[in-house]
């Protein structure tokens, strides 16, 4: 086979053949291929698009790029969950230890943030002496000891997708469905799972910013979840608000402590019951947790009663972190400075842009640019109101946490564009738009 042939083919807006796209793959992995070539199939890719065959056998090669773990030690089902990314989505803090303390096991592997999208690792990582660095055999151990382990993607796992979504970030290629799709969903694969749930983000804050794209990105993952055995479901959720009121990584963890302690923001709450009983609706097998309401009544019950907290303490502790951060979230990482910036005007909330938020927090030093740079674990944005809320002059609508006075000016800027005020009533935004679980028939 000769790249060049396959990159014309998908040129002129051909199929490639199962045993083209894994040939592609293997040899772009093992540095065989030149990047100027990946590139093109990419960009061939991104304007011609993808069968669903198609995509299914990109997303098993850059599965099968590296290694892959087997989960069957644990000895039943497991079940992941995934976000394509968002602000203040600090999610899996929550959703892992209510769905493992309801006696699922829960063994993922997380990743760090990136750009304005934080990384679920980071966040833990605000809690003194935490380490996701576990090696295989301690993460298989931990699930099965402790119900609950999250673990850094080791870069083995899925190696062509490191590869190449390096290369999309710098040749315009990372805004395609098939792309994004095959990215997420081989190293979920790679990462050995039973059950995928995946949380969908449409809006300012999110890679896809239409509910017809959140459809068509969600339904593709389903497809490919499907063609390779897995049991899927895709939730589309809101993200041109942030989740929470949280953008930050100690701010994040400590409003989810403050969930798990059944003190959280209505809207973060709400949207954590939510994934987590289809989690557990997986898991369930048809058998078990087949009803969505009555199962986030059960997983209620686990939050009131502190079985998730002490879930999540567990892990913390079993991954070397300080539990009394746990149990005082205070002593969390905080910044020198805060800096309130308060309502003007009477009026509704019409606007809290996520994807401004998100810069507000970058720029506070909350993400990191390059995969090298450092973040204040301690710094980021709270913001006090939601599209839909009433306020007077002089309400608080976000603080500034920073450690940076010179910092300060560009975060407000960002902030002061992120939050509108009306004078008309504004309907809050809902938490999700759709749930889908099954593949589409046609491959198109
Ligand atoms: N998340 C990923 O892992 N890959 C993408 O391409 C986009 C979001």
């Amino acid at each position: 086979m000769r790249a060049v042939d396959i990159i014309a083919r998908k040129r002129d807006g051909q199929a490639l053949s199962d045993a083209e796209i894994h040939w592609f793959i293997e040899n772009y992995t093992t540095d065989t291929l030149p990047d100027y070539q990946a590139a093109a199939l990419l960009m061939a890719i991104i304007i011609r698009g993808m069968k669903t065959d198609e995509v299914t056998a990109l997303t098993t090669a850059m599965a099968q790029s590296g290694d892959t773990l087997d989960l069957s030690a644990i000895g039943s089902y497991v079940v992941d969950k995934h976000s394509s990314g968002g602000v203040g989505d600090k999610t899996s803090l929550v959703v892992l230890p209510l769905v493992a303390a309801s006696g699922v096991p829960v063994a993922k592997m997380s990743g760090r943030g990136l750009g304005y999208s934080g990384g679920t690792l980071d966040k833990l990582e605000s809690i003194s002496g935490f380490t996701s660095n576990l090696g295989e055999d301690r993460f298989i151990q931990q699930a099965k000891e402790v119900g609950l382990v999250v673990g850094g993607q080791s870069k083995d796992l899925a190696p062509a997708d490191g590869k190449l979504y390096a290369l999309r970030d710098v040749t315009g290629t990372v805004p395609s469905p098939p792309l994004i799709a095959s990215s997420i969903m081989s190293k979920k694969i790679a990462a050995g799972a039973d059950g995928i749930v995946l949380d969908v983000k449409m809006g300012t804050g999110a890679f896809v910013q239409t509910l017809d794209e959140a459809r068509e990105l969600a339904q593709i993952m389903v497809n490919i979840g499907h063609g390779v055995g897995r049991d899927m479901v895709a939730l589309i959720s809101d993200m041109n608000q942030p989740l929470g009121y949280a953008v930050g990584n100690a701010l994040e963890v400590h409003e989810a402590i403050n969930t798990l302690m059944g003190n959280g923001p209505a809207d973060f709450h709400a949207h954590c019951l939510e994934v987590a009983a289809y989690m557990l609706n997986l898991a369930g097998q048809g058998e078990k947790w087949t009803d969505i309401d009555a199962t986030k009544a059960d997983l209620l019950t686990k939050l009131d009663n502190g079985e998730a907290l002490n879930m999540f303490r567990a892990m913390v502790g079993a991954q070397s972190g300080d539990v009394s951060f746990v149990d005082d979230p205070s002593k969390l990482p905080q910044a020198a400075d805060q800096e309130t910036l308060t309502a003007e005007h009477t009026g509704t909330v019409s606007c809290a842009d996520a994807l401004d938020i998100a810069k507000a927090a970058f720029e506070l030093g909350a993400g990191r640019e390059t995969k090298a740079d450092k973040i204040d674990p301690a710094v980021g944005v709270v913001v006090h109101v939601k599209v839909g809320d009433n306020v007077k002059p002089g309400d608080p609508l976000a603080t500034i946490h920073s450690n940076d006075a010179s910092k300060h000016e560009a975060a407000r800027t960002h902030l002061n564009n992120a939050l509108t005020i009306s004078e008309e009533g504004i309907a809050p935004l809902p938490l999700f738009y759709d749930v889908i679980k099954l593949p589409s028939a046609s491959n198109s």
